[in-house]
């Protein structure tokens, strides 16, 4: 018999859906499977055993019975490969080995201390060489490397802009295949710390959130019907660079009074080099949330101050978006304790009273992990959507 290109593909499609159909519901039965896929049972069976030959799903006992023979469950195999996430920070990298369900296996953060271009490279190759060499195991092995950068990110991988870290086009993605031969997706931060949120954290089931970055600048990650929103050419969510101080402190992205001049890590930190605390040698945030909880008054003043930048930024967007949840992350969020009530007290008194009705805020539930494992997941969603079904 001759298998048409069109009998292929059906073949190939209906694989897709029977894996996915596993991957979202499992433990699931052969039964089940065709019940919920209206393909029939031998068609059903032939691809799950195509499936299983491929190690992306595997057989356990008998499960629940509504009569009969009780039926062999079935079961998405999460560790038939491994995924790396990275959070090139301004001032870190943090790297993560996750299972292709997304689980943290394996961590590792660098500071970074040589700020040069080569230097950042060096550093970020060898935490994913890192990552590589603890990986586990498995059929597959590492499925892909997934990068959030502080920065304007084109669909071809290639960095257009980052201010902070004073670069421009630079095509890290070409850069990082050429060294690890492996496939790789490269996003804006906040975007990437939006989807971990949105998958894994405190954005679980909400269909319309918007993710702030806090660190070293303010990006922002915008969740519209559950998926994230792009812009036309994926550029959307460079709130951090909206003006709030019309003739404000000029900005790396040319502008003036940009928010995150005033409500980042690095504001936090400019500001704190005038206070005499001994804190402000090491310009760590952590000292000085440790300053603040030992009840030092000029640190909790300025975290108060900071704060309020913070609500004044976010008051614009609650008018903005309506948004049903706001998921403030990275590592200013730390100071949660510090911000959290200024924050409550800007939005509550300047935002319009319909659009914050519903509104919840929450600190990150991933802490400082938002971005890596978003990363992570979308280098899993691209081996899914990639991967190759062969059709014998
Ligand atoms: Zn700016």
């Amino acid at each position: 018999m001759r298998i048409t290109g069109d009998q292929h593909l059906i073949k190939k499609i209906n694989k897709s859906i029977v894996f996915e159909t596993i991957r979202q519901k499992h433990p699931v039965s052969r039964a089940q499977i065709s019940e919920l896929t209206n393909l029939n049972k031998g068609t059903v069976s032939s691809l799950v055993k195509e499936l299983i030959d491929d190690n992306l799903v595997y057989e356990i006992g008998p499960g629940q019975s509504s009569g009969g023979r009780r039926p062999v469950m079935l079961l998405f195999n999460h560790v038939a490969g491994y995924s790396i996430g990275v959070d090139l920070g301004v001032n870190y990298i943090l790297t993560v080995l996750t299972d292709l369900e997304g689980n943290l296996v394996r961590e590792k953060t660098t500071a970074l201390h040589d700020l040069s271009f080569e230097a950042i490279i060096s550093t970020l190759f060898q935490s994913i060489r890192t990552m590589i060499s603890q990986a586990p195991d498995s059929p597959r092995g590492i499925v892909g490397i997934g990068i959030g950068v502080p920065g304007i990110v084109d669909e071809t991988g290639t960095i257009l802009f980052a201010p902070n870290l004073g670069w421009k086009n630079v095509n890290l993605a070409e850069m990082i295949r050429d060294e690890f031969h492996l496939p790789v997706t490269i996003h804006n931060e906040a975007n990437a710390g939006a989807m971990g949120e949105h998958i894994f954290g405190a954005g679980k089931g909400v269909e319309n959130l918007v993710y702030i970055s806090v660190g070293i600048g303010i990006g922002t990650g915008i969740i519209i019907n559950n998926a994230l929103y792009g812009g036309t050419a994926g550029f959307s969510g460079e709130m951090g660079h909206f003006v709030i101080e019309s003739h404000g402190k000029k900005c790396r992205c040319g502008n003036r009074g940009c928010w995150e001049l005033y409500a980042s890590e690095r504001a936090f930190l400019d500001q704190a080099k005038s206070l005499s605390a001994a804190e402000a040698e090491d310009g760590d945030i952590d000292l000085f949330i440790q300053a603040a909880n030992e009840g030092n008054g000029d640190v909790i003043r300025l975290f108060n101050q900071v704060g309020e930048y913070l609500g004044i930024g976010l008051t614009n967007i609650v008018n903005t978006f309506n948004p049903e949840l706001i998921i403030i992350g990275n590592r200013f969020a730390k100071a949660e304790k510090w911000i959290s009530n200024p924050i409550h007290r800007v939005i509550e008194s300047r935002s319009l009273p319909y659009h914050r009705a519903q509104l919840r805020i929450a600190f990150s539930s991933l802490g400082t992990y938002s971005t890596a494992l978003g990363a992570s997941s979308f280098a899993i969603a691209n081996f899914f959507s990639d991967m190759k079904i062969s059709v014998e």
